[in-house]
């Protein structure tokens, strides 16, 4: 058999291996789950949807919230998979379990708000109708996860579909596949007899394949290259898709902000989890005013901050590529405040920050994943949201402004903003997260994360029948009339 090898995983066409990214040591061995298997997987929780979505919300609830109560007991058993095939240290990755706890009980305690069926008015025309919409479950919903938070991302599909009456398929990164089984593991404790989770393990291809057998959603987190393949191979099929991809994502420091918080945390945006944060800070405008006393934090905070204490292993070895290209063009146009291009090592890479690199180098403009920061300096917040703006991604940003901040953060084009603060929203179960352009469509989390794993049924029956029949050929002129006239009378 060919053995197609990228450090942290070695493949055959049957099984794959995972190293610890810290290490390099082999740390477990998975079967590439193959076509029939899927084939047969998809039926299975076909037939488990179906007994699911039956269940009323208080039902699907207790189930929920009882798997919950048992992920929090072994939260233990998380982290140490976590940490192993992701490389982070233990405190991020039970930051990152607990986190995705949070979802898991919102989503179970708050499905029954936003999907309950919901009455609308029928409107004079149709007056003598009832009118109301059910919320369906899409039966089962394919969750193609990555590398960088392997339980809290894709738990913000896996526990928002559950909820919402659907069975779910999880193909987790190659890299990460343990902690997928995990949860696997789990919710069949508490249901032994059914199939609501199944993880099916693999590169991509086993990704493809599980939308070539069907299903009825795709949630996928990782490139935008990537999420067009997918969402093209969904359209081939007609199976709606939500798409969750990378960011460029800006921080707009203002004259008026506190910044001393303003630099810890956009330095523990961009480097925390080694920078491998979609929503993670990459690009900082600062007003000139405050500039050069913010860099300055910056720097003497960014000195404490060291590679394998504060944040691990990049988790994917082909990031540090993107990575050394990354700071080697950062470095070449503009000058370095932190690190130089020895801080990208074999496998840890240390903070980079670096200055007035111009807005068109390609450092700018795509996604780093590593813990590099590029600042530069703006006269105003109007260049500063005209710069943050000019992006072809759209999913995150963070302002630092003690009285100007709304007024930024609604002219900033993307998902999901953080005033004087960062990340807090991911925490927060009723916050929809996502982004725009490229960085993807629809939303995970909050009740725009519920809807999302649900379509409308729009139900209709007469109360009574009206004398004036207007859906059928025996509609008489005099009912024409009354149409227009009742139109006149209401448009006019
Ligand atoms: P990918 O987008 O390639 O992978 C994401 C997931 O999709 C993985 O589970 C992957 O499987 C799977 N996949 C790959 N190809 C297909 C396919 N044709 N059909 C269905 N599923 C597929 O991300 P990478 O891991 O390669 O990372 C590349 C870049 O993506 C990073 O540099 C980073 O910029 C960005 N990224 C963004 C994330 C985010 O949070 N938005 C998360 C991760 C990465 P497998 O990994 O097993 O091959």
């Amino acid at each position: 058999m060919t053995a197609v090898t990228e450090r942290n995983t070695s493949h055959t066409q049957r099984e794959f291996t995972t190293f610890h990214p810290a290490t390099g040591e082999i740390f477990a061995s998975y079967p590439v789950t193959s076509d029939a298997e899927i084939a047969e997987r998809v039926a299975r929780a076909r037939a488990s949807a179906q007994w699911w979505a039956a269940l009323s919300f208080n039902e699907r609830r207790k189930i929920l919230l009882k798997w919950n109560s048992l992920l929090i007991s072994k939260l233990d058993e998380a982290v140490t998979l976590i940490v192993a095939e992701s490389g982070k240290p233990a405190s991020d990755a039970t930051l990152e379990a607990s986190l995705a706890c949070e979802h898991v009980a919102w989503a179970a305690e708050k499905a029954h708000l936003y999907l309950r069926t919901h009455h609308r008015s029928p409107g004079l025309l149709m007056a003598n109708m009832r009118a109301h919409v059910d919320r369906v479950p899409y039966g089962v919903v394919g969750v193609i996860g990555p590398w960088n938070y392997p339980i809290f991302t894709p738990m913000g599909s896996i526990a928002y579909a559950l909820a919402a009456g659907n069975a779910v398929i999880f193909k987790p990164s190659e890299f990460t596949p343990a902690i997928g089984l995990w949860l696997e593991k789990t919710l069949c404790q508490v249901l032994p007899d059914r199939d609501l989770l199944q993880v099916i393990t693999g590169a991509g291809s086993v990704g493809a394949s599980l939308i070539a057998h069907g299903v009825d959603k795709i949630s996928f987190t990782g490139s935008t290259a990537t999420a067009k393949k997918v969402a093209a191979a969904c359209v081939e099929k007609m199976i709606p898709f939500l798409l969750e991809c990378g960011g460029k994502d800006p921080v707009l420091v203002d004259v008026d902000a506190d910044l001393e918080r303003a630099a810890d945390q956009t330095l523990w945006s961009g480097m925390a989890n080694a920078g491998q944060s979609c929503i993670g800070a990459e690009r900082v405008y600062v007003h000139e005013k405050v500039a050069d006393r913010f860099i300055e934090i910056l720097k003497s905070r960014a000195s404490h901050i060291k590679a394998g204490i504060n944040y691990g292993a990049a988790t994917r070895p082909a990031q540090l590529e993107i990575i050394q290209r990354h700071v080697d063009d950062a470095l070449k146009r503009g000058q370095a405040i932190v690190g130089d291009r020895s801080s990208v090592g074999e496998r840890f890479v240390e903070p980079v920050i670096i200055t007035n690199v111009p807005e068109d180098a390609p450092s700018m403009r795509e996604e780093t994943f590593g813990p590099v920061l590029l600042i530069n300096r703006v006269q105003n917040m109007d260049e500063a949201i005209a710069k943050a703006n000019d992006t072809s991604f759209g999913l995150a940003a963070s302002v630092w402004s003690k009285r100007n901040g709304e007024k930024i953060a609604a002219q900033l084009h993307c998902g999901m903003v953080s005033i004087n603060s960062v990340f807090t929203f991911a925490a927060m179960g009723s916050m929809p997260f996502g982004g725009v352009k490229d960085s993807g469509m629809g939303r995970i989390h909050g009740p725009e994360g519920l809807l999302e794993f649900t379509y409308p049924r729009s139900v209709v029956k007469p109360r009574f029948n009206l004398p004036l029949e207007f859906t059928s050929f025996t509609r008489t002129a005099f009912a024409d009339k009354v149409i227009t006239s009742l139109g006149r009378i209401r448009h006019k």
